[in-house]
């Protein structure tokens, strides 16, 4: 991913959090998210609440469902920004949907609402903080032993019941 692919993937997390596109009226939590495609494509998101709390869904989501229903699987990076100023990690709902499209090393920025912070801020120098405050990790880190669709192609025992004597 390039400085220039970066900024503007971060730009376009923050256009999905903006009180038009997000719909938070239980949570007042307004989340942007953005996915950069393969092709450049960058897909926004927000978080979509529900009055039946179950049925609602977060922004990672919302994006990756947007690039998927549009014929897309293959992806670079990620960037989600919230309403606070930092940086703030996925649900585990959503760390396993990134799981199922995204690669184990690909980048996901986790942008401070206040982005880019000052030189100097405290957040400066804390594990995986680069430029402008932004926590850059990865599904690989936020879901460490995690289950996916390789897992699905494993050969199978034939269901047995019983441990092997
Ligand atoms: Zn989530």
């Amino acid at each position: 991913m390039s400085v220039e692919q970066r900024e503007s993937l971060i730009t376009a997390a923050f256009e999905g959090k903006p009180k038009k596109n997000t719909y938070s009226p239980y949570s007042k939590f307004a989340v942007g998210a953005a996915l950069l495609a393969a092709d450049g494509t960058i897909f926004k998101g927000a978080n979509i609440e529900n009055a039946s709390y179950g049925g609602t869904i977060c922004a990672e989501r919302t994006a990756i469902v947007k690039a998927v229903s549009d014929g897309t699987k293959s992806f670079i990076a990620l960037a989600v920004v919230t309403d606070v100023p930092s940086a703030i990690s996925p649900c585990g709902m959503c760390r396993q949907v990134i799981r199922e499209f995204c690669a184990l090393d690909m980048p996901i920025l986790l942008v401070p609402g206040d982005y880019p912070k000052p030189p100097g801020d405290e957040s400066e120098g804390k594990p995986g903080v680069t430029a402008g405050g932004v926590k850059e990790t990865s599904i690989g880190e936020l879901l460490p032993d995690s289950f996916g669709p390789e897992q699905l192609e494993l050969p199978r025992t034939g269901g047995r019941l019983t441990p092997r004597k």
